[in-house]
């Protein structure tokens, strides 16, 4: 297969902006080049280089830009738009605790109503396991960097200084704070960067598509992936492990659903070298996968969760990490010799983001958001495998209201069209020419929309992507 036309990409590291800047249709900001934000995710080529897309207001799905441009975010922010972008109730929620106390700090044993309300409401709607207490963050980055903390400060209580090591999954995102994106398995987060800290080792990421030998199973595939887990973990030797750290379904690596019978086997090992399974539910939690949480959809029993993004429908800013009664005891009496439990954000149970949190989670329950996704997914995940033939299409894949669609060539994994041709960079850039957003990662596409969607935005994501798929072929032939 070869381009048609060939373009003339511009020389950058994304695509993506190269090829928006082709796009006539998308309008970005006049006025706004080299502007001085320093942007997240971006070249400094393309800050200075190009104007941005400026998103100015949101309507349930919908986002609009300062054109006026009507979009429908089919990514929901960055996975974090539950609700959707005009809830009247958190907005309502935010300005009566604005109004009433707009911050105070959680130290030294000080709170605000809606932390404790939360912490409590929080616990009652994770039943995977039992868990016994809530630490507060401002994000899934932070929620990560206090595990690994969490989890030494309770091998140090326990008198098991040596056990510190993390395990974590190849192609895993896990954040980008330094010790997040240790964790974090994909490569760009690490380059430039020194990263990852010598703590941190990586095991196969488990997407049988990719990684599986010829002939082997599904359930074969799972069993080869924890006997090398196994290994790794004898390698260095079980009282050098402490926890291991995995996203129920990975998102940010390509919405990678575990194999079957992976996390069975998963906890099998580490149960049997005592160690701890911490279950990065950031993008996972709150009904996206049509289950409250990943963990109760894969049976996942985890000693420490973090959550974030749908936490708050993305309207403020906060992250959780949930932590076992046994863990939370242990800590407790540690702090109680040393003299104080001294981790924590200024940030942590910020009442404003409590109120609106603690009125999402009120919502998720009283507008039964699992059944809402229940109802949506089959139509949704049909729709978009339909598409499945496509010859640049490899797999289609995700569950819930969450699909992940890899361009290769020959239907391969082996085949990944060239970087440089900005296949899923082209893809995304047509789904905008139509009025929508999706991610555009390399080669890979992923939808992950508002859980408030209606049956018609689902028809419309479905029909856009036809029409985005069709213009991609025609351009790779
Ligand atoms: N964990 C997972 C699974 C994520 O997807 C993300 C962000 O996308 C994070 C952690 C980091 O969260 P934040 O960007 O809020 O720091």
């Amino acid at each position: 297969k070869h381009l048609h036309p060939a373009p003339a990409l511009a020389k950058c590291s994304s695509t993506e902006t190269s090829l928006q800047k082709e796009d006539s249709a998308t309008k970005n900001a006049k006025g706004f080049k080299g502007h001085d934000m320093l942007s997240p995710f971006t070249t400094g080529w393309q800050s200075t280089n190009l104007d941005p897309l400026l998103i100015e207001r949101s309507e349930g799905p919908y986002v609009y830009d300062s054109n006026g441009r009507k979009y429908l975010d089919a990514l929901a922010g960055l996975w974090c738009t539950a609700l959707g972008g005009s809830e009247p109730r958190l907005i309502a929620a935010a300005t009566a605790q604005l109004n009433t106390l707009p911050f105070y700090h959680s130290f030294w044993n000080h709170a605000s109503k809606p932390s404790l309300d939360l912490a409590k409401e929080l616990l009652n709607t994770f039943t995977a396991t039992k868990m016994g207490k809530v630490f507060f963050t401002s994000s899934g980055s932070e929620a990560n960097d206090t595990q690994v903390k969490l989890v030494w400060y309770y091998n140090n209580a326990l008198g098991r200084p040596n056990k510190k090591k993390f395990i974590a999954l190849e192609k895993s995102y896990h954040g980008t704070t330094f010790i997040s994106a240790s964790l974090s398995g994909l490569p760009v987060l690490h380059q430039g960067f020194d990263l990852p800290s010598p703590f941190v080792f990586h095991t196969d990421c488990p997407h049988y598509w990719r990684f599986h030998l010829p002939g082997e199973t599904e359930e074969e595939f799972s069993t080869r992936l924890a006997n090398n887990l196994e290994k790794l973990i004898l390698k260095q030797g079980p009282e050098t492990i402490a926890a291991f750290i995995a996203e129920p379904l990975m998102g940010a690596g390509g919405v990678i659903p575990p194999p079957t019978t992976y996390y069975e086997k998963i906890q099998a090992i580490l149960k049997k070298y005592d160690i701890l399974f911490i279950a990065d539910e950031v993008i996972c939690a709150f009904g996206r996968l049509g289950a409250m949480f990943g963990c109760d959809k894969y049976g996942i029993k985890p000693d420490l969760v973090s959550i974030a993004k749908a936490f708050s429908s993305g309207y403020m800013p906060i992250g959780a990490v949930l932590v076992s009664p046994e863990i939370s005891e242990v800590i407790h009496s540690h702090s109680n010799k040393l003299g104080s439990f001294a981790h924590g954000f200024t940030f942590s149970g910020h009442p404003v983001s409590c109120a609106v949190a603690l009125e999402v989670l009120k919502i998720y329950r009283e507008r039964n958001i699992i059944e809402q996704v229940q109802s949506l997914s089959p139509r949704f995940q049909d729709g978009i495998r339909a598409f499945s033939d496509s010859p640049i299409i490899g797999e289609i894949r995700g569950t819930g209201l969450l699909i992940g669609i890899e361009f290769t060539d020959n239907k391969s994994p082996n085949d990944s069209f060239p970087p440089e041709w900005g296949v899923g960079a082209y893809f995304g850039a047509e789904c905008k020419k139509h009025g929508m957003i999706v991610r555009s990662a390399g080669n890979i596409i992923v939808l992950s929309p508002p859980l408030i969607i209606s049956p018609e935005e689902v028809e419309k994501i479905i029909s856009i992507c036809e029409k985005a798929l069709k213009a991609t072929e025609e351009r790779v032939k």
